[in-house]
């Protein structure tokens, strides 16, 4: 028996995609699928399939190219981490919008139940491949597909290892890397792509293809690609979670956390560096979800010294590399494996081994607390512990990028609480320097405070103009 489509399918999306992701990720939820074992040949033959035209392709990334000039910020996040090897594809907003958006994109297509046997429905898996059958354009083609036939909206990440994939428009997509880094501290890397696609209910996506003749194995040994079964995949699922209120903004002001108390006697350099916001709230890879919503992204090199954000008490700290996992992922209790101690990259694997610290603030009211956490920072960089008193200003870590982290980055959010499933809260950072606030037009409030937006680069002072980052 199949569900009426509930109410979620008209929920309000806001811009930018939703989910769960970095920092606050249920376990519970976790599907991993590897969809080596899965087959499953999708129908082509509905006319309500938004399939992308390859004869109008140019006309289109023309178009598109006007669209963004117009935007106020010309900062690409979809580009950005694309060129890092993560694809992004929001569906769920409005599906000829993501086509226009994404031109890689294959095709985006309803799931219509009537077309199965219902017995057939329980097995359609939610990362489906194509080995080539001959569609209606008398392409054959290995497709990659999304499909998600639940009444709510999807998010999914999805690692494809080792081989090129190939987007409608006939491009290559950029792949990244995964690190991993054992026990006794040797770090291996791997080719990977990884896509990032919200998807509404009852939708397949049609992602990619695979880039033909290519091969597999060993230096020594290559073998041809005949079928995605050869290919390692792998997924995380989970259902997206709306913020309950995206407005909810936190009256305390943040300390700069690239800015330490010594550090303007110390080192004038080092006090006036500004950093890029890699992603700001609502951003489009990983902060659309309740638990992310509002956490702000800055890529800084690994190792960069960060210090407390507020008056506070450090409680939590995580700084081993989420290690203890086996190189395998298996529960093998032989001892002769060398464990994992840290990840970081791209894969859909990383999104649960992260390093963080927590500090909840002590200048604020009990009634209205602060918790505010540092994620991705380096293995064994914490000079805090918990329980510790730590005021502004006061070093507390280094930066890295441990976990699911297409390049080195803090990851800053903060809540109000430390409940696991906690919403984000909005913090703006406090200007240093008042008189200098270098942004035109700015009132009184916006005078004394600044929030980071994707794109921009910032120091203690807020924003710094693009020609005069002082990198
Ligand atoms: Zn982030």
């Amino acid at each position: 028996m199949l569900h009426a489509p509930s109410e979620n399918r008209d929920q309000n999306l806001p811009n930018a995609i939703q989910a769960e992701s970095e920092s606050h990720p249920s376990k519970e939820d976790t599907t991993y699928y590897n969809t080596g074992v899965q087959y499953f040949q999708y129908h082509l033959s509905s006319n309500k399939t938004i399939m992308a035209n390859k004869g109008k392709k140019k006309a289109r990334s023309k178009k598109r190219a006007t669209q963004q000039h117009q935007s106020s910020n010309d900062f690409d996040e979809c580009k950005y981490y694309a060129n890092l090897g993560c694809h992004i594809a929001n569906v769920a907003r409005c599906r000829v919008e993501a086509m226009k958006k994404h031109p890689w994109l294959l095709g985006i297509e309803p799931f219509e139940p009537n077309d199965y046997v219902p017995e057939d429905i329980a097995h359609i898996p939610e990362v489906a491949m194509n080995d080539g059958e001959e569609d209606e354009y008398g392409d054959c083609e290995m497709s990659l597909t999304l499909t998600n036939i639940k009444d709510t909206t999807s998010i999914l990440f999805v690692t494809v290892y080792d081989v090129d994939l190939c987007g409608a428009d006939g491009k290559i997509l950029t792949s990244g890397w995964t690190y991993t880094t054992t026990a006794k501290n040797t770090t291996t890397q791997r080719k990977c792509t990884t896509f990032i696609v919200l998807c509404p209910p009852q939708t397949f996506v049609h992602l990619v293809t695979l880039v033909p003749n290519q091969t597999i194995g060993s230096d020594t040994e290559r073998i041809p690609i005949t079928s995605w079964s050869q290919i390692e995949i792998e997924s995380d699922v989970q259902q997206w979670s709306f913020h309950p209120n995206v407005k909810d903004e936190h009256p305390h002001l943040l300390h700069f956390p690239f800015h330490g108390n010594e550090e303007e006697a110390v080192n004038e350099d080092q006090a006036t560096k500004s950093y890029q916001c890699s992603q700001s709230e609502n951003g489009n890879l990983t902060h659309f979800f309740h638990g992310n919503y509002h956490a702000i992204d800055f890529a800084c090199p690994i190792g960069t010294p960060l210090y407390s954000a507020i008056n506070g008490i450090v409680v939590e700290v995580k700084d081993d590399g989420g290690g203890g996992q086996n190189k395998n992922n298996t529960t093998s209790t032989n001892e002769e494996c060398d464990e994992i101690k840290e990840v970081s990259g791209i894969a859909a694997r990383n999104l649960f081994h992260w390093n963080s610290i927590m500090i909840q603030s002590t200048d604020v009211e009990t009634s209205d607390p602060l918790f505010l956490e540092y994620v991705h920072i380096q293995t064994n960089s914490c000079a805090v512990k918990v329980g510790d008193s730590v005021e502004r200003g006061q070093f507390l870590c280094r930066s890295g990028s441990v976990g699911f982290s297409p390049e080195p980055h803090l990851h800053m959010a903060a809540y109000r609480s430390n409940g696991v499933d906690a919403a984000t809260v909005r913090v703006k950072f406090q200007r240093i320097n008042n008189d200098d606030t270098r942004e035109s037009g700015l009132d009184s409030a916006d005078a004394q405070s600044f929030l980071p937006r994707v794109g921009q680069w910032y120091n203690h002072n807020g924003l710094v103009e693009a020609n005069s980052e002082g990198k």
